[in-house]
């Protein structure tokens, strides 16, 4: 597994733990001393995305992590933060035993945690997934988050665990 950050080709095991489909291993760049995530699968199925011109492609957690890492540039975030992020959402669609799952999907999760971490990251976030076509639309979340109430909604988990409907 090449570093995300630099790409040295070795990396140490700092821990490794269990999740219900594999191990999830936490690694250390020999090089750069960056920290980053690989999840070993049991299960050789790869998961879906299906993307809303309904396109379909295979998650890919590198892209997960871009845009993440992009929401969350320069912001006071604890290290380790956008990993956390990219892990727990990709832990929990694979938790979610599905094949498929739309990007709609994924971008609530991200946007739900982002929402709890830091507000900017999450407008950022959201200003790309949601597409804000107007300042109006900006605003109105901004409104919402100032005014102190979620705008996310929760994650139809039901959308999540329902089985494919093609
Ligand atoms: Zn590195």
């Amino acid at each position: 597994m090449d570093c995300l950050y630099c790409g040295y080709h070795n990396s140490k095991v700092i821990d490794s733990r269990d999740i219900n489909d594999g191990i999830r291993r936490r690694r250390q760049c020999l090089k750069c001393d960056s920290r980053f995530t690989t999840y070993e699968r049991l299960q050789p199925a790869g998961l879906f995305v299906i993307k809303k011109d309904a396109r379909r492609e295979e998650f890919n957690r590198d892209k997960l992590l871009t845009g993440i890492r992009k929401a969350c540039e320069k912001r006071p975030l604890p290290s380790g933060t956008v990993d956390k992020v990219a892990d727990d959402t990709e832990a929990e669609l694979y938790r979610s035993g599905r094949l498929e799952v739309s990007s709609t999907v994924i971008g609530d999760m991200v946007m739900e945690k982002l929402c709890g971490l830091d507000h900017i990251a999450y407008l950022r976030f959201a200003s790309v997934y949601r597409e804000f076509t107007d300042i109006t639309t900006l605003k109105e979340v901004v409104d919402t988050l100032v005014s102190g109430e979620s705008v996310v909604p929760r994650p139809n988990q039901l959308s999540l665990l329902s089985p494919p409907t093609d």
